[in-house]
């Protein structure tokens, strides 16, 4: 009946993301030792590939699954559009039994929402730590650039739990509800903002986590 309920809400995506409501459901309802071993073996079954490309500036554009408007770019060698869009899907179904979404704000940003993975870190100006501290020429993983633009550098085996998309896409969402992505996060150094709390840092914790047991 729950997932009926959670089918209604989100009538913006498509039948398969209920599919993949039930996995995370359901594996939310098995024993502790059996979760340990389907970790185990989803370890042993994890795909290791390091791709290398001669040629990057040979760049693709993809529309993610299940998002209307939604896009990645990609070099050859970068992240599978499966795996981000299931991604983006695993974070909005966390998103909203964590935070809520009553006016699909969250939803609709995600809806057109442009992903840009990049092969090395950026040298930014000024950024904030998780706490606030302001850190001068600092070197970033990840960008929100607009509401609707974030950069993210690909991990080494292109899978996502160990980006910062997850946490790129936290500062999407901030951005979509009180429109500001609160750059210095939990901090208030940085205009007095204070929307980015403890819980959206365990919140990333989570979904990546998440992210990880499905090998994503
Ligand atoms: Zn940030």
């Amino acid at each position: 009946m729950r997932l009926i309920g959670i089918a209604k809400e989100k009538g913006g995506i498509i039948m398969k993301h209920y599919v993949l409501v039930a996995a995370v459901l359901s594996s939310a309802c098995i024993a502790p030792q059996e979760i340990a071993s389907r970790i185990n073996h989803a370890n042993k079954s994890r795909e290791i590939t390091i791709c290398t490309t001669e040629d990057i500036n040979e760049v693709e554009m993809q529309r993610l699954n299940y998002f209307k408007d939604s896009w990645h770019i990609v070099s050859p060698c970068e992240v599978g559009l499966n795996r981000v869009s299931t991604a983006m899907t695993v974070f909005y179904y966390m998103w909203e039994e964590e935070f809520g979404d009553p006016d699909k704000k969250v939803l609709n940003s995600l809806n057109r929402l442009t992903i840009k993975w990049g092969e090395d870190d950026k040298v930014m100006p000024t950024i904030y730590s998780i706490s606030g501290v302001r850190k001068k020429n600092a070197k970033v993983r990840g960008l929100a650039i607009t509401k609707s633009d974030i950069w993210v550098k690909r991990s080494k085996y292109s899978l996502i739990y160990n980006t910062a998309f997850i946490h790129e896409l936290v500062h999407i969402s901030l951005w979509a509800t009180v429109d500001t992505p609160d750059a210095d996060h939990e901090s208030t150094v940085y205009k007095g903002e204070n929307y980015w709390t403890t819980r959206h840092t365990a919140f990333i914790i989570e979904v990546n986590r998440m992210l990880w047991a499905l090998n994503i």
